[in-house]
């Protein structure tokens, strides 16, 4: 008898291309890696980064209107719209032509973190483009952005990035999965919001996808967390010519890793914190695997397993 499972699957914003023909084609491919899992009858919570598409609907909107800008929690909200409808889309019609009957919906999300976590008053997330040297320093200057280099891709701004606390809409989300809807949610790490004395509030900030994953897939109770971006394994030295894949790896080892600071903060390091996390809290496996590869990092483990 085949086990059902609980997975949440989680991949980036960069690999969804940077415009809505590329992003749509981009899930339309990537979700038929997931048809035999759920043909299987497996659970799944699909959640997604934003970081390109956060950007660009911010900057959309200061362009067109100028002034004031829209919060990026507001930015944050369209991004799970746009792609929750191509991801809920492409689900959909490779359900259908698959025969397959499973209700899909997309969850808006909100996120609740700590006004006063240390990482709101220094910017560490990538959003939007890649720059180069020079329109980073004049962005800097025009639009008093803090620029940074993301893992030698180039120049982009950065915001900040605090840990999820929280879902808002957790007993939404476990009565989803009870009916066994598939359900995408935590889009873009989810909306950040702090809880006030007049409820919760959107603020400034942009929530790391991989954490909220986590948080998610703690929520959930789990059986694994698959972290999928655009590269096929984490590797050692990633920038040198003799960079090393990790195919296999426990959670103490992978520690050790991260204290000898082997990990770019805002692209590679939090997808590590976030399987470290879920691993130690449920001691169950975390996988980190290319998009292009799922399939076989699915069925064969392909890609940096982190084991308990
Ligand atoms: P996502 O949108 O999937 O979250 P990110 O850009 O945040 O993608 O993170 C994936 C990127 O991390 C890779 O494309 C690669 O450029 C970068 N990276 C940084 N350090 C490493 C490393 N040690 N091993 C592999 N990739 C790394
Ligand atoms: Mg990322």
């Amino acid at each position: 008898m085949i086990k059902m499972s609980k997975y949440v699957i989680s991949f980036g914003g960069n690999a969804l291309g940077i415009d809505p023909k590329t992003q749509k084609k981009r899930l339309e491919d990537a979700v038929q890696a997931f048809i035999p899992l759920i043909q299987a009858g497996h659970d799944i919570v699909f959640v997604h980064g934003n970081g390109p598409q956060v950007g660009m609907i911010h900057l959309a909107f200061e362009e067109s209107f100028s002034s004031p800008a829209i919060p990026l929690s507001e930015a944050g909200a369209m991004s799970q719209g746009y792609i929750g409808y191509h991801f809920q889309n492409s689900l959909q019609n490779a359900l259908i032509k698959a025969n397959l009957h499973r209700p899909v919906t997309t969850l808006i999300s909100q996120v609740i973190v700590d006004i006063n976590d240390p990482a709101m008053s220094e910017p560490t997330k990538p959003i939007g483009a890649f720059y180069d040297l020079k329109e980073a320093e004049t962005l800097e200057k025009e639009k008093q952005y803090t620029m940074m280099e993301d893992a030698g891709r180039g120049y982009r701004r950065v915001v900040s990035s605090p840990k999820p606390q929280d879902l808002v809409e957790k007993d939404s989300l476990l009565t989803l999965l009870n009916a066994h809807h598939l359900v995408i949610t935590g889009g873009g790490g989810g909306i950040p919001v702090v809880l006030t004395d007049d409820g919760y509030q959107g603020i400034e900030a942009v929530i790391d996808k991989d954490f909220a994953s986590a948080k998610i897939a703690e929520i959930i109770e789990a059986d694994a967390l698959i972290i999928l971006t655009d590269i096929d394994y984490v590797y050692l030295d990633y920038l040198s010519p003799n960079r090393k894949k990790l195919t296999s790896i426990n959670a103490k080892e992978l520690a050790q890793l991260v204290k000898e600071d082997h990990f770019k903060a805002g692209s590679m390091l939090p997808k590590i914190e976030a399987c470290l996390q879920f691993v130690n809290h449920s001691g169950k496996q975390a996988i980190i695997a290319s998009l292009n590869n799922v399939n076989l990092a699915i069925t064969e483990g392909l890609g940096t397993i982190i084991n308990p």
